[in-house]
């Protein structure tokens, strides 16, 4: 294991606000940076989210709203802090690719690609999807459009354009897959992404000015502005730069969606390697989530955000139901009453019930007792295993089967029956154990929830506070 890590999720392009289907890679990245702090020690662990805000997309909406670019940016990035906020996400730096450091690296960095050779002029004939903010072929369209912007028209453009000699890392980017299995998950995105090797081609990296003043501007010629996927994807080197963790100390891993994942598993690593980087360690690919069975989209009016779920549930069950039934893998759907059933199953009958149960036995007993609630190094000896491949869900899974043993053992051991003070003394002993075992493992998925279930059995005389988690 390397000493170091640095965790990052997609930076959120802000033509509008994020919803849950954003929400809920940040919620996963958190829960994994959550556990690295206790693996590897606060000061190893690097995470950075933020918003993504030049290009094509941006300037178009913004001037139908007729509001300056700069302006209708602020606020949509500021609204997407806020709804992260919402979600306790633990984020070091919340990266704006408009920020002055960032627009200065993502400079350099093309002119270090420039210099080494891999930048030449040419003229693009071909076709633009403004959605993805991505060029297409004929291959990539069904019915003549992207599948996933099946709304809009795909343009054909025909430009000067300065281009990235992408089709020259074929070789280097087979080498890396074949050395690295693990250099995509899960392994069914592994395998789509090196079946794409093959199809690279040659892309332009910068935009006229003229047609698109939107931008960071292009180190060696001041009438381009650098396409936006090309400065974007940067922002993960800005941070890493910013904090000292680009190198090979440092295990560099990019929680993405599906959409984006060529961007990702296939350019951004022979960019590092044309500007002369270390490259990432891991591209962790996760599924779409879906609202009510349908895809989740403004314009169809099927958007929920995560700080209204939040208000309404409590931050620690969204995140919950998230870690554990979330698109880890396969698409998931979500739905308010799925939710319902979930929370009231897992957490008011589940955690919330065992917690509820132990603590009044407890207090009624009248008992001292004196448990360790600090430390947390359990979590590496439990844990490790499921977050060393992201399988957040898997792992809360295993935490459940431990609230359930535990649930048993109570029925058998029917402490509320125990007369004998010594006898009723050791069972509660090593039942809240069990317990604050389990609070514990709950740290990086609910934060408020273990310190509460903690700060509970802390006390001496233990007080019950009852109600952890309401039926709803
Ligand atoms: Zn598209």
């Amino acid at each position: 294991m390397k000493k170091k890590i640095l965790i990052t999720t997609a930076i959120d392009y802000v033509n509008d606000v994020i919803h849950i289907g954003h929400a809920y890679q940040k919620i996963l990245a958190d829960c994994v940076s959550r556990f690295e702090r206790e693996r590897r020690g606060k000061e190893n662990v690097f995470f950075v989210t933020g918003t993504d805000e030049h290009g094509q997309k941006v300037f178009h909406v913004a001037k139908e709203k007729g509001v300056d670019t700069k302006t209708f940016v602020d606020e949509i990035s500021k609204k997407d802090q806020e709804q992260q906020d919402s979600l306790q996400i633990s984020y070091d730096r919340f990266i704006r690719t408009t920020d002055e450091d960032h627009k200065k690296v993502a400079s350099e960095f093309f002119k270090k690609v420039y210099d080494a050779g891999y930048i030449y002029k040419g003229t693009y004939k071909g076709l633009y999807c403004e959605g993805c903010e991505a060029y297409k072929t004929g291959k990539d369209l069904i019915d003549g459009k992207c599948p996933l912007h099946q709304n809009n028209e795909i343009q054909i453009v025909e430009d000067e354009n300065y281009f990235f000699k992408f089709s020259s890392f074929k070789d280097f980017l087979k080498e890396l897959f074949e050395k690295n299995t693990d250099f995509v998950l899960p392994n069914q995105r592994y395998k789509e992404m090196y079946a794409f090797i093959d199809t690279i081609e040659d892309i332009p990296v910068t935009r006229r000015k003229e047609k698109l003043p939107w931008g960071i501007e292009c180190p060696v010629d001041e009438n381009h502005v650098l396409w936006v996927w090309f400065d974007a994807l940067v922002n993960y080197l800005t941070f890493g730069l910013q904090v000292g963790s680009w190198d090979s100390d440092t295990e560099i891993v990019h929680f993405i969606g599906k959409d984006i994942a060529r961007m990702h598993a296939l350019l951004w690593p022979c960019m590092l390697k044309s500007a002369g980087y270390e490259l990432s360690s891991h591209i962790y690919d996760h599924g779409f989530l879906s609202l009510n069975g349908k895809k989740i989209s403004k314009s169809l009016g099927n958007v929920v955000a995560p700080k209204d779920l939040v208000e309404k549930y409590g931050v620690d069950p969204v995140r919950y139901y998230f870690l554990r039934y979330g698109p880890i893998v396969e698409d998931s759907d979500f739905s308010e009453d799925n939710f319902k059933t979930v929370y009231n199953a897992d957490l008011a009958n589940g955690l919330g019930n065992t917690v509820a149960r132990l603590e009044k036995l407890a207090e009624k007993s009248g008992i001292s007792f004196a448990f360790e609630t600090e430390d947390s190094n359990v979590l590496s000896t439990e844990l490790s295993q499921y977050f060393d491949v992201y399988r957040v869900d898997i792992a809360l899974q295993y935490i459940w089967s431990k609230i359930s043993d535990l649930d048993k053992k109570i029925n058998e051991e029917e402490p509320w029956g125990i007369k004998d003070n010594e006898k009723l003394k050791e069972v509660l002993q090593f039942e809240i154990e069990d317990l604050i075992l389990i609070a514990k493992l709950c740290k990086p998925f609910m934060p408020d929830t273990s310190e509460k279930i903690l700060n509970i059995f802390k006390q001496k005389k233990i007080t019950s506070i009852g109600g952890l988690f309401p039926r709803i």
